[in-house]
């Protein structure tokens, strides 16, 4: 078949498999531009509809207008618990174990600072090197400020190295779930089982698993939890994260106390005594207009099938590949990502020597993904919102841009902040 024939081909596949889309209508909810083919929606998600008018009547109304009443009147105090309810639903966990607030970061810490005085006699931690840093950065931090033997055991693939690094040292093992650069994907459930054998708790980071296939925290033995709101969440730039504590643990104590995890907030007593359940790893007031948006966000999530969210991120991913290897083959790109989507998140990465040139060259024509150093181009498939047809579009232009060498023109090579 020669490159037309290919196209045609994959062209055909793609307006199948749009015509069988259960999820397709869920794209009215968004508007993206139309000349974009956004694949990034795994770094930071577009705004459902009806966002902006929530963040403007909050502004505007409950903050402008209702001022202070509004704690009460609009009830803000609640924000972090029912928004957290809302991603409960998303991850499988019961929704009073999940709060939305701080970063992912800071959430880190307090689940692992939690965790770690459950298992007083163990002084290990696990992770991965990959690991998305900031986790690293945060585990190395608290890790030297506890001392007493504390470390950071790191590993290089939780896939095949895990069990040579438990041991009855180890006190817990944060894992993202799916890989940053490749997309590799952990099986929630046998991890966290074999990680129990071995006596340590369970922290999984679900920066790109939630809301982008179905997860089930509570089923599949997690102990704490962390992940990020404006990625598959679609919660906006700096959207608060959440955490999860299960049920069994809800007596852990974060190492970060604050007054609104206090049993009492509004009593003002000088020592502090933490609130029951989850409530205790809040810390400060909560973020109202991004918690807002947060909430009005997820209501793209609302009844939705997490197993169909899964089959069409897998499906997406799995065309996506196709249509590269076939369109682009010989032009110097090699599949970073898992080829079988039961083991890949919803995003699909490749090698290229000159990445950063390419993905300016996809962008400046439309295909928006990024790169991640040294040679990583990735491409995010949200579910909600994509087309297959716009799949093949992507990997057609990237065939052109390879074929051609449009990547190579000095502007593509200057380095930016974010990349
Ligand atoms: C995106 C991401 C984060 C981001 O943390 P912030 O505190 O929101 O900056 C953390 N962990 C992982 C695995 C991520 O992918």
């Amino acid at each position: 078949m020669d490159q037309s024939d290919i196209l045609r081909a994959l062209r055909a596949k793609a307006e199948q498999l749009d015509l069988e889309d259960g999820l397709a209508e869920r794209a009215c909810l968004f508007d993206l531009p139309r000349a974009m083919i956004y694949l990034d929606g795994n770094s930071l998600g577009p705004p459902p509809h009806g966002v902006v008018d929530r963040l403007t009547r909050v502004a505007g109304q409950e903050w402008g207008v209702d001022l202070i009443t509004s704690w009460n009147k609009n009830r803000w105090m609640e924000l972090s618990s029912r928004v957290g309810a809302k991603i409960a639903a998303v991850v499988g966990a019961e929704s009073a174990s999940v709060r939305a607030c701080d970063s992912t970061s800071i959430n880190v810490f307090k689940v692992l600072s939690a965790a770690l005085p459950l298992r007083p006699a163990r002084r290990v931690v696990v992770s991965e090197r990959g690991n998305f840093p900031t986790d690293l950065y945060v585990t190395q931090q608290l890790l030297a400020g506890l001392g007493d033997g504390y470390e950071l055991r790191l590993i290089d693939d939780a896939a095949t190295d895990l069990d040579a690094a438990l041991d009855d040292t180890v006190a817990a093992v944060l894992l993202t779930q799916v890989d940053y650069r490749t997309g590799r994907k952990l099986d929630m459930k046998s991890v966290s089982a074999r990680i129990h054998d071995a006596g340590a708790l369970a922290i999984w980071d679900l920066a790109h698993s939630a809301g982008a296939f179905s997860v089930a925290l509570d089923a599949d033995g997690a102990d704490f939890a962390v992940g990020c709101g404006y990625k598959f969440l679609n919660g906006g730039p700096g959207a608060p994260a959440f955490l999860y504590v299960a049920r069994r643990h809800w007596n852990a104590m974060p190492m970060l106390a604050g007054w609104m995890g206090h049993a009492a907030p509004f009593a003002f007593t000088p020592d502090y005594r933490p609130a029951e359940g989850v409530d205790r790893f809040l810390v400060g007031t909560p973020s109202v207009l991004a918690l807002s948006a947060l909430e009005t966000a997820l209501d793209a999530y609302g009844d939705i099938d997490m197993a169909s969210v899964q089959a069409k991120s897998s499906a997406l991913g799995d065309l996506f590949i196709e249509a590269v290897e076939t369109l682009c083959d010989g032009q110097g790109v090699t599949l970073a990502s898992p080829c079988d989507a039961s083991v890949r998140g919803a995003q699909v990465s490749f090698r290229h020597a000159e990445g950063y040139a390419v993905m300016q060259a996809l962008i400046a024509q439309g295909v928006v993904g990024d790169f991640r150093a040294p040679d990583v181009i990735r491409f995010g498939f949200a579910p909600l919102y994509l087309q297959y047809a716009m799949i093949v579009d992507a990997a057609k232009i990237l065939s052109d841009i390879l074929r051609t060498k449009a990547w190579d023109r000095p502007e593509f090579k200057v380095r930016a902040a974010v990349t």
